[in-house]
């Protein structure tokens, strides 16, 4: 079953001058479970795509499916609740709520969920990406590492189907990087979440089952696990 489908996705964004065509006709396919990366160089539309993918922005034409849901044809408020229902963020700028604790920010899927235990769970789940010491920090005390470390245990408390991350090792030293890099297989492995990352690290683009690379705007590559 296709749990992110995008068909001829193509973004113009308008400026002064002339609009600016940054994704041409992209489209791919990715089954439940699927882990993929998302590479190219800076400039090629990789973050872009990422917004489209997760229902932050929308297409200039072409279309978008999430767990069969097709986004391009909803309000904005009906795509905002297709994110909180399948879709996981580890975004640099778009991520934990300002007015929250690490550990709220963490409890919030679990008590929406009514998950008994919640605190204790919450807990456990900041101590796995290393931040049990940062419990009670908000967003604004914590370096942007330690951010998207409480955004993966937040993605793991809620278990979703998709999870996009943009550069999820891009600010990290490289034990934390490892550690994050694994977290993410094993949320992978054990939810059954599908991985879609936008990175420049190869090693971590070399994990994933396939890649996906741009320039321009346009995939020049699909590379898929058995040809790497
Ligand atoms: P990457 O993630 O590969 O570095 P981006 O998707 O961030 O690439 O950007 C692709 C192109 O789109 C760049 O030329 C960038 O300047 C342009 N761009 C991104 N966001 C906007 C925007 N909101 N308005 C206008 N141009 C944008």
């Amino acid at each position: 079953m296709s749990i992110l489908r995008v068909e001829n996705l193509t973004k113009t964004y308008p400026s002064a001058g002339q609009p600016l065509t940054v994704l041409h006709e992209v489209s791919f396919d990715l089954a439940a479970g699927d882990t993929f990366a998302i590479v190219g160089p800076s400039g090629s539309g990789k973050t872009t795509l990422l917004g489209l993918c997760a229902g932050l922005d929308r297409a200039t034409s072409g279309s978008v499916w999430v767990n069969g849901i097709q986004l391009d044809k909803l309000s904005e408020d009906e795509r905002a609740a297709v994110r909180n229902q399948h879709v996981g963020f580890i975004f640099q700028n778009f991520q934990l709520l300002p007015t929250l604790t690490a550990l709220e920010n963490v409890l919030v899927p679990l008590e929406l969920r009514g998950q008994r235990g919640a605190t204790q769970t919450a807990l456990e789940l900041l101590d796995r990406v290393g931040l049990a010491a940062r419990a009670n920090h908000y967003p604004a005390q914590l370096s942007g590492g330690e951010q998207q470390r409480v955004s993966l245990a937040r993605a793991f408390a809620n278990r979703p189907a998709v999870l996009f991350a943009d550069e999820p090792t891009g600010n990290l030293d490289p034990d934390t990087s490892e550690r994050v890099v694994n977290l993410l297989f094993e949320l992978n492995r054990e939810a059954g979440t599908t991985l879609v990352l936008v990175t420049h690290d190869l090693e971590l683009a070399a994990k994933t089952q396939r890649t996906l690379r741009l320039r321009g705007g346009r995939v020049v590559e699909e590379i898929l696990a058995s040809a790497k």
